[in-house]
């Protein structure tokens, strides 16, 4: 009897939007990720299903959705970031990108100190990473221009810490709003977060259009 193939929700997430989303930490860059060998919808008929043209709404439904799951966030969370764009002065889809950029939680992402947005949201929520020496607890805290991010002592000597400073050394992803000191485990805020500054498979103009209707 063959072997049941079986995947987590995550990696399901990505097949079905048919593109990586990295949700998985190291395994979203190693052999394992399923998108290599399995990269078509999940399902019965997944492996023959022919893609369906999509209509506009389609497309910008899709789009929404792909950028809500890469920072793991509910329908009404991701609604909320764009309400608050859109009351902001200047380019919605700028403001929508430099909000979700701006979480504590996605920046210890960006810096490196962990794989995935998910370990960095359990990473900040025990307490673990601190805000200009001040520990800061809430996910979606907004960093400012200036602020620094580190580790707290304690999760620096926790044994699912002890490659972050190789890790840190090793980051060549980081994006142009942040520079990184990898011996004292802590990184800086030196500019806005800009659409342009990361290489990122998001249209958010398309997001923009979708909530905009
Ligand atoms: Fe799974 Fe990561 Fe690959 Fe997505 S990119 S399928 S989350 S391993």
């Amino acid at each position: 009897m063959p072997t049941k193939y079986t995947e987590n929700t995550m990696c399901k997430r990505c097949r079905r939007a048919g593109e990586k989303l990295f949700l998985k930490g190291e395994k979203c860059n190693g052999a394992k990720c399923p998108m290599i060998k399995r990269n078509f919808a999940p399902g019965m008929h997944g492996p023959t299903a022919r893609p369906g043209k999509l209509t506009n709404y389609g497309k910008q439904l899709k789009e929404k959705q792909k950028a809500k799951r890469m920072y793991g966030l509910i329908e009404a969370q991701f609604e909320n970031y764009f309400d608050k764009a859109k009351k902001k002065v200047g380019n919605t889809s700028e403001w929508l990108f430099r909000l979700l950029e701006s979480r504590l939680d996605n920046t210890v992402y960006r810096l490196g100190m962990v794989t995935s947005r998910r370990a960095a949201r359990q990473t900040v929520g025990h307490g673990h990473v601190k805000v200009n020496g001040k520990k800061v607890n809430i996910p979606s805290y907004q960093i400012k221009v200036g602020d620094i991010i580190s580790l707290s002592d304690k999760a620096a000597k926790k044994p699912g810490f002890a490659e972050v400073k190789n890790r840190l050394k090793k980051n060549d992803g980081l994006p142009a709003w942040l520079v990184l000191d990898a011996e004292k485990l802590e990184g800086k805020v030196t500019s806005q977060p800009k659409i342009g500054d990361i290489a990122m498979n998001v249209d958010w103009r398309t997001i923009v259009e979708f909530y905009s209707k």
